[in-house]
């Protein structure tokens, strides 16, 4: 990323009310970085997030968008440039399973939704953060981190195939775009977290799906958030100056 010396990096991380992208959100504020946090419903999660960051010196937007509602999506990089000036950094991390079950099972509007939250709206998020990041426009450069899964490899049969096709689009996202803006300053990378310990699998309607896989699991235990968000920070610190293009995957050894 290139930027002017002593300004502090912008970052807007999507889906940040809890889970890992509370975790991402916690840590970067460490690291020194000005966040723009966004939630769909879960305002006091939210709210406890942003106090979290300010405790560490961040200054810090909170913005509610369902990124399910594309405008709400495009939204969200021009309230952040509008507040700080400037945004160098993007964190395309919120993200919905739909219900586990066999693959006969799915519901097409859930596949249908789980594309707009996972696929559509980071399309339309990282449109608008490249356009202000790319140097060829006036743009200081810029890292942007996909959170995907494990699921793009696995094709998580028995569980949430189209989930997983999803995440499989998320690597091409990053692929993509690290070739097509390595030349104007844009880093673009992914981490791939394995089963990690969040609400995301009650919402799957499987609370205990991370102590139930622990067992197949070479590390034998699920990920906590704070292994994810350590993964993502390196990828936005200096040390990672080089890397773009890559998927970083953080599963216990799967
Ligand atoms: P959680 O379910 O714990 O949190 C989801 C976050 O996304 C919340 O902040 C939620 O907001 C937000 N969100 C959900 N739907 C929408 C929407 N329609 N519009 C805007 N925001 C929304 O998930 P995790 O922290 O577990 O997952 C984070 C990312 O990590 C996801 O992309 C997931 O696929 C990926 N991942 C997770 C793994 C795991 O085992 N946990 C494994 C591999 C990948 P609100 O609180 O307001 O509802």
């Amino acid at each position: 990323m290139q930027m002017n010396e002593g300004l502090r990096p912008v970052t807007i991380i999507t889906g940040a009310s809890r889970g890992i992208g509370a975790a991402i959100a916690e840590r970067l504020a460490a690291d020194g970085h000005d966040l723009v946090l966004t939630y769909r419903d879960r305002a006091t999660d939210a709210a406890a997030v942003v106090r979290a960051c300010e405790a560490s010196g961040a200054r810090v937007l909170l913005l509610r968008a369902d990124l399910a509602d594309l405008e709400q999506a495009a939204s969200v990089v021009p309230a952040a440039i509008a507040e700080f000036s400037t945004v160098t950094g993007l964190v395309n991390n919120a993200g919905i399973t739909g219900r586990i079950g066999g693959f006969l099972d799915a519901s097409i509007h859930e596949a249908e939704l789980l594309f707009r939250v996972n696929v559509l709206a980071p399309i339309v998020l990282t449109q608008a953060a490249i356009a202000h990041m790319a140097t060829d426009r006036g743009g200081a450069g810029g890292c942007i981190v996909n959170i995907s899964s494990g699921a793009a490899t696995s094709g998580a049969p028995n569980t949430y195939i189209p989930y997983a096709m999803s995440k499989a689009a998320i690597n091409a996202l990053t692929t993509g775009t690290a070739k097509e803006f390595g030349p104007v300053g844009v880093r673009v990378n992914t981490v791939s977290p394995g089963t990690t310990r969040t609400e995301m699998h009650a919402a799957a309607g499987r609370p205990n799906a991370p102590d139930e896989r622990a067992p197949r699991i070479p590390m034998r235990r699920p990920g906590e958030v704070h292994e994810i968000a350590g993964a993502v920070a390196y990828l936005f610190s200096a040390d990672a100056s080089y890397t773009s293009g890559a998927d970083i995957r953080v599963a216990g050894g799967i």
